[in-house]
């Protein structure tokens, strides 16, 4: 009896030590990449001018890293090409061309535009890295990154689809 019992708390012990370490190895395998950021942002606004350009929903995601409710969004179902913005400054952050079908209810992709976003380590919730996505021109809290996207990264940028606004790309030849 005695050795049943010091062999079943041996396989848990076993056990939690292995999650501990795949959660250690996950949260060190991000690339140099997502390294911290943070100060000052280019665009600068007081709460209340957050306020009045913002919608309610809008302000909760972007100033106070809200999370929208999955499946909330109409951009998971958005296929056209074009462009991803930051819904508070308008920079272009989300190309169409790194959008893919995730499955969690929020819009995913596997990259970001060049020099469009800032990332902050969030810390380790449930043995996962989270690392909150901010726009890189006015801080707004977009969404979180996490690294078991698809290749070529292996990102998984899960963004909050009320932080962005969709510009369809214009007819390649205007003409026809
Ligand atoms: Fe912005």
């Amino acid at each position: 009896m005695l050795v049943s019992v010091s062999t079943t708390r041996r396989v848990f012990l076993l056990a939690a030590t292995g999650l501990v370490l795949l959660g250690l190895r996950r949260g060190g395998s991000f690339r140099p990449a997502l390294a911290t950021e943070g100060g000052n942002f280019e665009i600068a606004k007081t709460e209340a001018e957050w306020r009045r350009l913002l919608t309610p929903q809008q302000f909760e995601v972007l100033r106070e890293e809200d999370t929208e409710r999955a499946w909330s969004s109409p951009l998971n179902k958005e296929h056209r090409p074009g462009v991803y913005r930051c819904a508070g400054c308008g920079l272009p952050t989300f190309s169409s061309e790194t959008k893919f079908e995730s499955g969690t209810g929020w819009p995913s992709f596997w990259a970001a535009l060049d020099d469009s976003i800032r990332t902050k380590p969030e810390g380790i919730e449930y043995f996962y890295p989270r690392t909150e996505v901010h726009c890189r021109r006015c801080g707004g809290h977009l969404g979180h990154v996490f690294n078991d996207g698809p290749p070529p990264t292996h990102l998984r940028y899960c963004m909050n689809g009320v932080a962005l606004t969709f510009e369809p790309a214009r007819a390649a030849s205007s003409g026809n």
